[in-house]
């Protein structure tokens, strides 16, 4: 008998959650004006709002812990982190900041000017935040495929060479300081970028004098989609494949929420010297010194062996096979999906989905709220709040895809657990045709809505 898959880990420490009734749903999300993120967790049953910073850590990161160095200046953890980042990406000198945002933050101080183009694979919100915070312009040149809801590609976070090229041919090059790729690119659904297609970006970063700037939240997801789907990479282990897409980054800012499975931090990694120099400025201003930039010491050991444990196949296997485990049973079910599945979460398409919501009324928020109403299952959206307001035009932006984020936190879920939601969501189906109403803003934020803003069912 062909042995079945288990995972690679046994649990040591668990934490309680909470079932509750509708009718306590149903007060709970009004209070919260039917925003996701006004929610108390206490309030959620199975919480899938994000992967970031919600991984459980292991015993070797809770050991390493306990010898963190909190030295103000020189720290062995910093030190640590320098190695082990030289070591996994080569890259001989970096930033730690307090999170992915401050590294965009520090980074972008540097880089980013008033009137800049900033081409990318459907950039993440915060990083188009920090674009258009500086008054710069995010282009967004993914390929056509990614938005295709069941296309199948095995690279859909992909960029679009010839729309990157025209960007680069059409602007002086002085307006563009780089071009960012997002590994996995998380706006398309969780979806990898092949190592050809990084190559070949950096070659045209070359070709007309710019830079590639990798955002890396999800490097190590993103390299074992390469291992996994790309000719040439099957032998090479995931250390390898990251070294080797490292080895086309002039810069990467990193997200240490995501696959260094810790639950706060981030850096810069940097090939030139003179902008890490430049940026260390921005980091001591914004972050602190830095040897410690917003981390306490323990946080950059628990980071360093997080890094090490996401770059072994056997973690990666585990993850990634838990996702496609929710993912397989929604398509059972003959729930729409974004396919092939992605890395960290499941995309459900909810203008599908729900297609009685017009698109003024927040399709996909909708959904999510009736998610929640259905099983305290907390999704996110992925839609037109997310998009936000047109900086020039003040007029919603509707994107092409409405979408709710089912994304999975790393080993900290039971497959019991997919099995809810999947049922949880196959009731909300099977009453699709009952919800006929969406929701209007009463208040929101002139930038990065979605966090904050107040919701009313409409009519
Ligand atoms: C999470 C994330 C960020 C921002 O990082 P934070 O740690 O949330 O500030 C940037 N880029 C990508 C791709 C991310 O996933």
């Amino acid at each position: 008998m062909k042995l079945p898959f288990a995972e690679s880990y046994k649990i040591k420490m668990v934490e309680n959650i909470r079932k509750s009734t509708l009718e306590e749903r149903k007060k709970w999300i009004r209070e919260a004006y039917y925003n996701l993120f006004n929610l108390r967790a206490e309030y959620v049953f199975v919480d899938l709002l994000t992967d970031s910073g919600t991984g459980a850590m292991s015993d070797k990161q809770w050991a390493a812990m306990m010898e963190g160095d909190e030295s103000y200046a020189g720290a062995s953890s910093y030190l640590k982190m320098k190695a082990a980042i030289k070591d996994i990406f080569d890259f001989n000198d970096f930033l730690p900041t307090h999170q992915g945002r401050a590294a965009e933050n520090v980074l972008f101080s540097v880089l980013v000017k008033e009137g800049d183009i900033i081409p990318g694979n459907s950039h993440f919100d915060t990083t188009k935040g920090h674009i258009e915070f500086r008054k710069a312009t995010a282009v967004d040149c993914t390929i056509d495929e990614a938005f295709h809801p069941t296309l199948y590609h095995p690279f859909k976070g992909n960029v679009d060479l010839q729309k990157l090229e025209k960007v680069l041919q059409e602007n002086p090059i002085e307006k563009i300081p780089f071009v960012i790729v997002t590994v996995t690119n998380n706006t398309s659904g969780g979806q990898p970028v092949s190592m050809h297609n990084i190559r070949e970006v950096y070659k045209l970063t070359k070709k007309y004098g710019t830079r590639l700037i990798l955002d890396s939240a999800r490097f190590a997801e993103n390299a074992y989609f390469i291992k996994t789907r790309e000719d040439g990479y099957q032998h090479k282990t995931i250390k390898e494949i990251v070294k080797e897409m490292y080895s086309y980054a002039d810069a990467m800012t990193m997200s240490s929420k995501k696959d260094a499975i810790v639950n706060m931090g981030g850096f810069i990694g940097f090939r030139e010297r003179a902008l890490y120099e430049e940026a260390s400025v921005y980091n001591i201003m914004f972050e602190g010194f830095v040897t410690y930039g917003g981390m306490s010491g323990r946080d950059m050991n628990a980071l360093v062996q997080g890094l090490y444990e996401s770059t072994e196949f056997e973690y990666l296997q585990t993850r990634i096979h838990q996702v496609e485990y929710l993912g397989n049973k929604l398509l059972e079910y003959g729930i729409p999906i974004l396919q092939p599945i992605g890395g960290h979460g499941i995309f459900i398409d909810a203008k599908s989905f729900l297609p009685n919501i017009p698109k003024e009324e927040f399709v996909a928020q909708t959904l999510a709220v009736e998610l929640y109403l259905e099983g305290g299952v907390r999704g996110v959206e992925i839609g037109t709040l997310l998009a936000d307001r047109d900086p020039k035009t003040r007029k919603n932006r509707y994107p092409k895809m409405e979408l709710v984020r089912l994304a999975i936190p790393r080993r900290t879920y039971t497959n019991s657990h997919m099995d809810y939601v999947a049922a949880c969501l196959k009731n909300v189906y099977d009453r699709r045709d009952k919800i006929t109403k969406g929701l209007r803003i009463i208040r929101e934020a002139p930038i990065m809505r979605h966090f904050t803003v107040e919701l009313e069912r409409a009519h």
